[in-house]
């Protein structure tokens, strides 16, 4: 909710005129109390799990040849029941693991000081707070994963997000409740070192959302612009994670390759690769 009565009065406060996007943020948010923009966030995750898979699965379930090539592990067919069971299980664990975080984390969202209010955050400051967000989130994630990989947590927790040995988009959520709250938990480290405004924390979470879903599409397109982000994992090295299953002691990381190289997760991969380029050669 914003302290101002009219428009004008932000411009007054300012000391210049509204931007057109603080002019819109003003319209939307200048009476919406802060945590209902901060609940924001379980509408946008939903909206973008449910359409950002949803052109190739589409295409996918008609069997849609262009895209065949691409696919990394292609004799794997999935029924449309699996897509199905897949979407609804994570739906519902949105539903119940999401919400009622959300709700009890808006004091601490407070507390770290995402701001509401005017003025909007400049594009360098949201990319640069996004940046930390990006590197804070893999590094703590890589080792989290790599806990769910013990033997109890993996039984227990991490083994069900192991159910689709060949990843779907719609299966980048897809995990045991605890999971969801275990690898979720560090989403909220970077803006608690580096605060900033609730769009930029709107941003950041739309922007992790579909990263996570682009390492999950089980395709490996030529033409993805992910390729040109430096030590981007991307779907073929979070595939190869699943593939191996809960035996795996490689490609721990879920946005970058970095730390798996660092901390020499990558060997399992690197001869994967090695063996599946050199069996391409004639
Ligand atoms: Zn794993
Ligand atoms: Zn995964």
């Amino acid at each position: 909710m914003l302290p101002y009565q009219s428009m004008q009065e932000a411009a007054a406060d300012l000391g210049r005129a509204l931007t057109t996007m603080e002019s819109v943020w003003f319209w939307y948010s200048a009476r919406m109390p802060d945590w209902v923009l901060y609940m924001h966030i379980y509408f946008l995750l939903n909206v973008v799990f449910t359409l950002a898979p949803l052109p190739l699965v589409l295409l996918e379930l008609n069997s849609f040849k262009l895209i065949q090539e691409y696919k990394i592990q292609p004799k794997i067919r999935l029924r449309p029941s699996d897509f199905l069971r897949c979407y609804v299980r994570v739906v519902k664990l949105l539903f119940f693991a999401i919400i009622p975080v959300q709700l009890a984390s808006f004091p601490a969202i407070k507390f770290m000081g995402i701001r509401t209010s005017l003025p909007l955050p400049s594009l360098w400051e949201a990319c640069s707070q996004l940046l930390v967000y990006f590197l804070v989130d893999d590094y703590v994630n890589y080792w989290l994963h790599r806990m769910l990989h013990s033997k109890w947590l993996y039984e227990n927790i991490h083994r069900v997000h192991h159910e689709f040995t060949a990843p779907i988009g719609f299966a980048a959520p897809y995990a045991h409740w605890a999971e969801v709250l275990i690898v979720g938990s560090p989403s909220l480290i970077g803006p608690a070192l580096a605060p900033g405004h609730m769009v930029t924390l709107w941003a950041w979470i739309i922007l992790r959302q579909l990263e996570a879903i682009d390492t999950h599409i089980g395709y490996k397109f030529p033409f993805t612009p992910t390729k040109y982000i430096p030590f981007y994992g991307g779907a073929e090295f979070h595939d190869y994670h699943h593939n191996v299953g809960g035996q795996s002691r490689s490609n721990f990381a879920s946005i970058f390759t970095y730390c798996d190289y660092i901390y020499r997760t990558n060997k399992g991969y690197r001869y994967h690769r090695a063996y599946t380029q050199k069996s391409k050669r004639p």
